[in-house]
């Protein structure tokens, strides 16, 4: 990571200490044991944040609703949180950080004015995090990802989910947790990776270079194939996508669809077609 800051022109620097989100889970190192809390920043507050990108599973896990927001801004009961978010804020503290971002505890999950907003927010959260956290071969919230022994798979349970697609292209740096062994990935120096004999196909968690019509096409295909809990998050888990191609295309994108011209209107399903949401209009996808 210093190597990173310091020496990779591609990179952000090391005074690069962006604004927080509107909630982070603190773990200042001042705090005793595995301790944690909800903080919520002041208007402008700046401080280096680390994200978490993680399967939620199918199982419930403890999130933050308006009834514990309070609770969760005194002290978060660590113990009852899934293990993988227990690994994350030990793997924050360990590298010495102070603040943390995860979905489930730093979105009031019953508060839809708040998610709203957060998923607006998305692209900048990951986009300003010094780095991502990727527990790229759990398959749910109650499993680890720090000593836990997995057999060595290609594929990962992140793979296939939509949320995670731009959670990994924003990220300017990832620590990728995957089935074999951890794998450092920047924007100067992709999937650098202890032992590369054993380095699965990473093509899902690299950062992207975002110009031109054709690869907008390739981010929909990896995207379109993916799950999603909820169908009507289908233009939302794409939103901080978009949005960077706006940035760096200059055109606007309309329900997923870009005006680079009529290429995107020739559309076919490779995998058996879904309900189509009601949010959008039929030439969207
Ligand atoms: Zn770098």
């Amino acid at each position: 990571l210093r190597t990173c800051e310091e020496t990779h022109p591609e990179c952000p620097k090391n005074n690069f200490t962006p604004e927080l989100p509107s909630y982070v889970v603190g773990v200042s190192p001042d705090l005793p044991g595995i301790t944690a809390r909800l903080h919520k920043p002041a208007a402008g507050e700046k401080a280096k944040c680390l994200c978490l990108i993680y399967c939620w599973g199918t199982k419930g896990q403890l999130t933050t609703t308006k009834s514990t927001l309070g609770v969760h801004m005194e002290a978060l009961p660590v113990h009852q949180l899934g293990l993988i978010i227990q690994d994350a804020i030990t793997t924050t503290r360990r590298l010495g950080f102070r603040y943390l971002w995860v979905d489930a505890l730093c979105i009031t999950q019953n508060n839809e004015v708040h998610k709203a907003s957060e998923i607006k927010s998305m692209a900048s959260i990951y986009q300003n995090a010094t780095a991502v956290i990727s527990a790229a071969a759990a398959s749910a919230s109650s499993e680890g990802f720090l000593a836990v022994e997995r057999h060595f798979s290609a594929n990962h349970p992140l793979d296939s989910r939509a949320w995670a697609l731009q959670e990994h292209k924003l990220a300017n740096r990832k620590f990728v947790f995957s089935s074999a062994e951890l794998l450092v990935e920047c924007r100067a120096a992709p999937r650098y990776s202890s032992r590369r004999s054993l380095r699965p196909s990473l093509l899902s968690y690299s950062s992207y270079n975002w110009s031109g019509n054709r690869r907008w096409m390739d981010l929909v295909q990896m995207y379109s194939s993916r799950a999603l809990t909820d169908p009507e998050d289908r233009l939302n888990a794409f939103e901080g996508i978009a949005g960077e191609i706006e940035i760096r295309s200059g055109k606007k994108v309309r329900y997923g669809v870009p005006q680079f011209g009529c290429e995107v209107f020739s559309w076919f399903t490779a995998v058996p077609a879904q309900a189509r949401s009601a949010r959008a209009p039929s030439w969207s996808w």
